[in-house]
């Protein structure tokens, strides 16, 4: 069976959207989208991944208080840095790219494992743990065991968010997705035991987290749409296709490689994009990355992200008609 996305996938393929097969897809994802609707889904994007024992069972919101510090002299000094499950979102990887002066794709090489993000089988990376003869336990290769993190101006999102969680909820019947914080509470961790109180509000400003927020937002969206679509079911399987985990993947760690993607392939010809935000593509890395996003959304979702070239549509609806047997 063909995969009705396959036209939004691969700028070239002539494939149109109204076969029978990708009129029964939108059916079914009508059917998903009311499924999602009606139902309340929490959906946590917390990017370092723990057991769920530690996680505290209490939603957390901007204004609520919380007990915690972490400075160097704790009796824990660095222990959250060793064999920690981290994934890194491209803001973070554009971030790590900007203190080394290289590219995203030189931070995932050397600084990077390959992996699968669990909750939403996508390919993500994370960060590497070295794995040397003789040691114990395996520190995150940022790590200096005295001084501690050696990329602490722009380590990732996760670390900044640590020992708090983000999570988002999708309200039954609303569109709307609601973000709260939790704790994650580890026995190694002893900045719980500090008596600094803030507001959750304070401790996100304090580490910095608003513009990797800002940055991952409709990344992160699309992780978590796909974990929903683990619980509700997704079209086509549950999950994306090989091809889309693949262009996420190249979208998410190699932001020069989806640049090339663009530029030399007939995107713009079945895209409509401004002359002037063509521009700011071929340059900018956060406007590559929101197109990345949007046509992944559109791709992966349906949803109207990114427009379709008329002349596109009119082929695909002609040949739609010709492959049914009409004039
Ligand atoms: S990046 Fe820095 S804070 Fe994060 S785990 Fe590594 S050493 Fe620790
Ligand atoms: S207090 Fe927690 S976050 Fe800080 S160094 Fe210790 S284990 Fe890591």
């Amino acid at each position: 069976m063909s995969d009705p996305r396959k036209t939004e996938l691969d700028p070239d393929s002539a494939d149109g959207p109204l076969s029978p097969e990708e009129e029964r897809y939108a059916e079914e994802e009508a059917k998903r989208r009311a499924a999602e609707h009606d139902m309340e889904m929490p959906i946590v994007t917390a990017m370092k991944e723990t057991t769920p024992e530690p996680v505290q069972p209490v939603r957390y919101r901007a204004s609520d208080k919380l007990c915690f510090d972490c400075h160097k002299g704790i009796s824990c000094w660095n222990a959250c840095c060793y064999d920690t499950d981290i994934m890194l979102t491209p803001y973070d990887l554009q971030r790590l790219a900007g203190h080394f002066e290289c590219r995203p794709a030189d931070v995932v090489r050397l600084f990077g494992s390959p992996s699968v993000h669990d909750r939403s089988n996508m390919p993500v990376v994370k960060l590497k743990m070295l794995d040397r003869p003789g040691d114990r336990r395996k520190p995150c290769v940022f790590l200096d065991e005295v001084d501690g993190c050696t990329v602490y101006e722009n380590r990732p999102a996760a670390c900044r968010y640590y020992p708090l969680g983000l999570a988002a909820v999708k309200i039954k019947e609303q569109d709307s997705i609601e973000n709260f914080y939790f704790m994650v509470r580890e026995p190694h961790c002893h900045g719980h035991d500090e008596p600094k109180e803030q507001t959750v509000a304070e401790f996100r400003e304090a580490q910095g987290v608003e513009p990797y927020d800002q940055q991952n937002a409709d990344w992160i969206y699309i992780l978590m749409k796909l974990t929903s679509w683990k619980s509700v079911g997704g079209p086509w399987g549950k999950e994306a296709d090989a091809r889309t985990k693949k262009m996420f993947y190249m979208a998410s760690t190699d932001i020069d490689a989806f640049r090339q993607f663009v530029f030399n392939s007939s995107f713009f010809e079945r895209y409509l994009v401004e002359p002037a935000m063509r521009e700011e593509l071929a340059t900018s890395d956060e406007a590559l990355l929101k197109l990345a996003c949007d046509w992944l959304r559109n791709v992966l979702f349906n949803e109207p992200t990114i427009a379709v070239k008329e002349h596109v549509l009119r082929e695909a609806i002609a040949k739609a008609r010709r492959d049914m047997g009409g004039g």
